[in-house]
This record gives structure tokens, sequence and C-alpha cells, in this order.
């Protein structure tokens, strides 16, 4: 991924204009921002090549999903053969792969009884914020040692950004949006958004944002996503009220509990009712904390950070948070996949998880350091189906005004279609002068 400085030798990082060493002008600088997409979203089609000779398409954001059961199918008749084994490893690992192969099985067909024909695939998560230097002049993130800002090249003070050796945990305030539209195909909308405050003892606030994509047939998904909206919210404005979370860590168990805490419920009133029989949700929640963020997420509404000094390990203005569990993956492990080109596209995930159609669920969290300037995005797939990674940032960093950004967001996707409810809530971080 690291590329050299033609002139001093050293290492510089994909996206640099300036060698950090000697601070030469790099004659392959990275396009500003506005020029240079985000992702790379015209990625090839990804073929995955079956244990039993069947090849596989990943297209370059979406599967369908009878295919992918039909894969899945396949696999489990080829590995019954090897059930009727004489060597007991072969045995073990044929029941072994049955196993894993019966659950993905069980929560496609769930799916598709859900009304859902594709899935999305995206990509590893990418690391967020290894730079410690800030440029004095322009305010990017350098790594420890650099002389010059990679983006920029001005000289560099060796003043550490992110808090390395202080305690000090800066005061920021937060500007907050919400919004929600049905979109203009559906009928209904059974997207759910929240955004507000939560009272922490000492004074002290919490803010939570959340956003939650039923499914399931009729007045079910929507049923479904206001569940899980509203059991979250109460049970971290409780929880946190009563024993506000000491650690980061504590904080993503609050939230895990807090999102199963909705599964249970969801998952039971699907049981006592047959009209809302396999109803799910997903649920993507941030809580901002003094200058932490934390999220949790399930299912494929996400969350981006996004600041125009660059979030990611390359200075990328844009990360997606939030991915889920991955189908490809699974199948790669227990070997059903030969991971061929898979091995080239080694980043990809493909989503299958979500509220409420199991007794229990994997909840994904992590925690993230915010900066002024910072806006984390959450959204549902309604958003990102018409309007691209690059778009999304390219808008919200670029409006000045957060509503008119949450706005435009939501026009563009209706613009292309809005075939899906459309749903965005947006923090943006400043320093809090006040
Ligand atoms: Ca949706």
């Amino acid at each position: 991924m690291n590329a050299h400085c033609p002139f001093c030798g050293a290492t510089v990082m994909p996206r640099s204009r300036f060698c950090p060493t000697c601070g030469q002008a790099l004659p392959q600088a990275a396009l500003p921002f506005s020029a240079a997409p985000l992702l790379d979203v015209s990625d090839p089609p990804v073929e995955g090549v079956l244990t039993n000779g069947k090849r596989f398409h990943v297209s370059s954001d979406a599967l369908d999903l009878r295919e992918l059961l039909h894969v899945v199918e396949s696999s489990v008749q080829w590995w019954q053969r090897g059930l009727t084994s004489s060597n007991a490893v072969t045995r073990e690992q044929a029941a072994r792969a049955i196993d894993e192969l019966s659950q993905i099985m069980h929560s496609l067909s769930q799916q598709l009884a859900q009304g859902r024909t594709t899935i999305r695939v995206t990509r590893r998560l990418p690391a967020l914020r290894a730079f410690d230097v800030a440029c004095p002049s322009c305010g990017c993130g350098n790594r420890a040692g650099a002389r010059f800002c990679q983006r920029c090249g001005a000289l560099l003070q060796a003043a550490p950004r992110y808090g390395v050796g202080s305690v000090q945990s800066r005061l920021l305030s937060f500007q907050i949006v919400a919004r929600t539209d049905t979109g203009r195909v559906r009928q209904q909308n059974q997207d759910a958004v929240y955004a507000g405050e939560i009272d922490l003892p000492g004074q002290k606030k919490a803010y939570l944002c959340l956003v939650a994509d039923g499914m399931g047939g009729a007045a079910a998904g929507e049923y479904a996503s206001r569940l899980a909206a509203d059991v979250s919210r109460a049970y971290l404005e409780r929880e946190s009220a009563s024993h506000p979370p000491p650690t980061d860590d504590a904080w993503q168990t609050l939230l895990r509990d807090a999102v199963r805490a909705a599964n249970r419920r969801i998952y039971d009133a699907a049981h006592a009712d047959s009209a809302r029989r396999g109803m799910g949700t997903t649920l993507t929640i941030a809580l901002l904390v003094g200058d932490r963020l934390h999220i949790a997420s399930v299912g494929d509404s996400r969350a981006y950070l996004l600041n125009l000094h660059g979030v990611t390990d390359d200075g990328a203005p844009s990360a997606q948070l939030t991915s889920d569990h991955s189908l490809v993956a699974r199948l790669v492990d227990i070997g059903q996949l030969t991971p061929e080109q898979a091995r080239t596209h080694p980043q990809r995930n493909i989503l299958y998880r979500s509220i409420g159609t199991d007794p229990s669920v994997d909840v994904d969290t992590r925690s993230e350091a915010l900066e002024p300037g910072d806006i984390v995005l959450l959204c549902s797939d309604g958003l990102v189906n018409h309007v691209s990674d690059e778009e999304i940032a390219q808008v919200a960093l670029g409006e000045s005004d957060l509503e008119r950004a949450a706005t435009r967001l939501i026009g563009l996707a209706n613009e292309r279609g809005g075939r899906d409810n459309i749903s965005v809530v947006m923090v943006r971080v400043a320093s809090d002068t006040g």
C-alpha cells in the first residue's frame, strides 16, 4: 500500500502530496479531495469457486439472495457425501461445515421470506486516525516523526494531536439533525430515526443517535424499527443515568445490552402475533460522550465518520464505521469458497444479520476519538443504494448548514428513484467555545 519518496526514499502514504521526511512535492500526489474518488466504487466483480467446482459471482456491491441460497444448498449437498467417508476427520469436517451452512441457509431463507432479494457487499473497516501530529497550518493529521505535512508540505511542530500523553479531554459541542423520508416508491416508511440528549450524573450529557430500518410485511417492519428505537433508547437512558460506564469497553457493553434488549422484545413480539411473524430491523446507534464516539450496529444501516482533514490511516476524509457478518468470509473459513479472486478482495463482507429474527444476536461495537470538524453520519440503505460514499462525504462536508446537508442527501436519493425509505442522522462536532 505504501509508496516511496523519489527524492529521499522515505515511505509515504498513498494520499500524501508531500514527503513527510524531506518535504518535496510528490509527483503522483493525490488529487484534491473534491476530485478524487474516496473509495474505488468500480471494483470488478468478485468470483469465488466452490469446493464442488461451482462458481459464484458477487457484482460490484450486491448479491442476489436466491443465487446465494442456491450456492449454499449445493455446498451442503457436496459436503453430505463426506458424512459417509471412512475417515473420521473428514466426517467431522463435513458435519461442521453442514452445520455452519445450515445456519447461513436459515438466515438467507428468512430474509427471502421477508421480501429481501439482494444483500450488499462492503469492505473491511479501515484503521482510523493513526496520525498523532496535527499540521499547524492545514490541520491535517500526520504520523509521529513526520517533519513535513503530507497534505500541504508545511514544517510540522512535534505536537501530539490525539491526547497522547495527556489526560485532558477536549470540550466539544454537537449539532444534530435527524431526517427520514418515505422515498418515491414505498407507501410506508419502515425506517425509524432518533436523535436526542441523555442526562448523565454531574450535569453531563451524552448524545444518542440511531437509525433502524424495519422489514416484514405490512405494518410489522414499521413496528419493529420503532420498537428497536424505543427499547434501546429507554435502556440507554435508564442505565447511563444511574451507572454511566467509566470506560470505552463498558460503554460498548452497555450498547450491546441495549441492542439485545431490543432484539428480545422484537423477537417476542414477532412470536406473540402471527401478523408480525418474521419481522425484523436493523439498528445502528451512535452515542457521543465527551470526546468519544461509541457505535453499535446490527444489519446494514451504516455509520460513517467524516472529516475534511482525514479520518483514516491514509488520510481519507470518509470512513464507514460499521460492517456486519461476513458471509463470504465465513464461506471461505469453512472451505466452501476457494478465495481465488476473493483473495484479491480480502476486505469484502456480505451483510446478513438483523434484530428480532433470532432469540439472540451478535452486536458489533467500536469506540473512536472525536475531533472538531468531524461529522458522524448514520443512514439507512435507502440512502446508500442511490448515493455513493464519496457523494455522501462531499455533501456532508461541503455544506455549511447541517439541515441543508441532510435535505440534499435525501433529495439526491429521491432524484435517483427513491426506491426505499431514506434516513439520515448527522452530528457535527465543534470545539466548545462557550
Ligand atoms: Ca431499507
